[in-house]
């Protein structure tokens, strides 16, 4: 797929599915506008995507320097914490990374949004499942996933809004070297308990981004695409699959 004269932006894009993200889009020939609360080092935007004053300075650069905007892909990873442990405070943090940022950055840079543009929300499997303790993330990601079909609404004719709900990736080999290495360390159960049979990679996702911000998805909008080797759909009962139910 080519992204020739393209101007995509990634959130979260210094490391894991950001990276691999930005680098697919970049290697297709998009120019790739990055926020990170990383240290940058000069490769991208520094900063909080839960600050309003640090998304209109990040927004303000990117017209400046490109004057549109053709992808946006909102994926900075939200703090994960359970009732148990969870704050106010950090609860309002995981809403304002997840579900506040991605709101705010599609509406400052909706103005600026060319013909044919697409707006990709990452999510989660967690979307629709839950391990305990894990309310902050599960909130966050039910946000954006029903956020996704109403900007889907309110930018029809304008951008194309979809979102992805990764189930297990893993991105320890995805560093801040180049390249995108996509064998994943977890084998026997972690691997096998998947329908597909392995753990997913960076690259897995980065696949779909590029396709639904192609003109092949202009058919596609309002939905939402999980991706995870099937685990959500593997339905389990004591004694399958080599799982034993064991009374608390
Ligand atoms: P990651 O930790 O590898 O990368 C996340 C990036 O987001 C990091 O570079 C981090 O610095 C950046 N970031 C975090 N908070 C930020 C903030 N407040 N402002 C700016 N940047 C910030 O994580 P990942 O696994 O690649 O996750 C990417 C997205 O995919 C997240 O939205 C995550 O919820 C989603 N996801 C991941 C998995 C998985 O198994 N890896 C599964 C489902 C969904």
């Amino acid at each position: 797929m080519s992204f020739e004269n393209k101007v995509a932006v990634v959130t979260g894009g210094a490391h894991g599915i950001g990276k691999a993200v930005a680098d697919a889009l970049r290697a297709d020939g998009a120019t790739v506008h990055i926020i990170d609360i990383k240290p940058s080092g000069g490769g991208w935007f520094e900063g909080d995507v839960s600050n309003k004053e640090t998304l209109e300075k990040f927004a303000s650069e990117i017209v400046a320097k490109s004057g549109h905007v053709d992808i946006l892909v909102n994926n900075a990873l939200p703090l994960m914490k359970g009732i148990d442990s969870c704050s106010y405070e950090e609860f309002q943090y995981a809403l304002a990374v997840g579900v506040t940022a991605p709101f705010y950055l599609t509406k400052l840079l909706a103005p600026h949004f060319n013909e044919g543009a697409s707006v990709i929300n990452i999510a989660s499997s967690r979307d629709r499942m839950s391990q305990p303790q894990t309310e902050s993330y599960t909130a966050a990601k039910g946000g954006i996933a029903a956020l996704t079909h109403a900007l889907a609404i309110s930018l029809a004719g304008r951008a194309r809004v979809n979102s992805i709900s990764p189930g297990w990736i893993d991105t320890s080999d995805v560093g801040d070297a180049d390249g995108i290495v996509s064998c994943s360390t977890f084998t026997g159960p972690d691997a096998s308990q998947q329908p597909v049979g392995r753990v997913g990679n960076p690259r897995d996702i980065a696949e779909m981004v590029l396709f639904l911000c192609s003109e092949k998805a202009g058919f596609i909008t309002g939905e939402n695409i999980c991706i995870d080797g099937g685990m959500t759909k593997l339905m389990i009962y004591h004694g399958e699959h080599g799982w034993t139910y064991e009374e608390k």
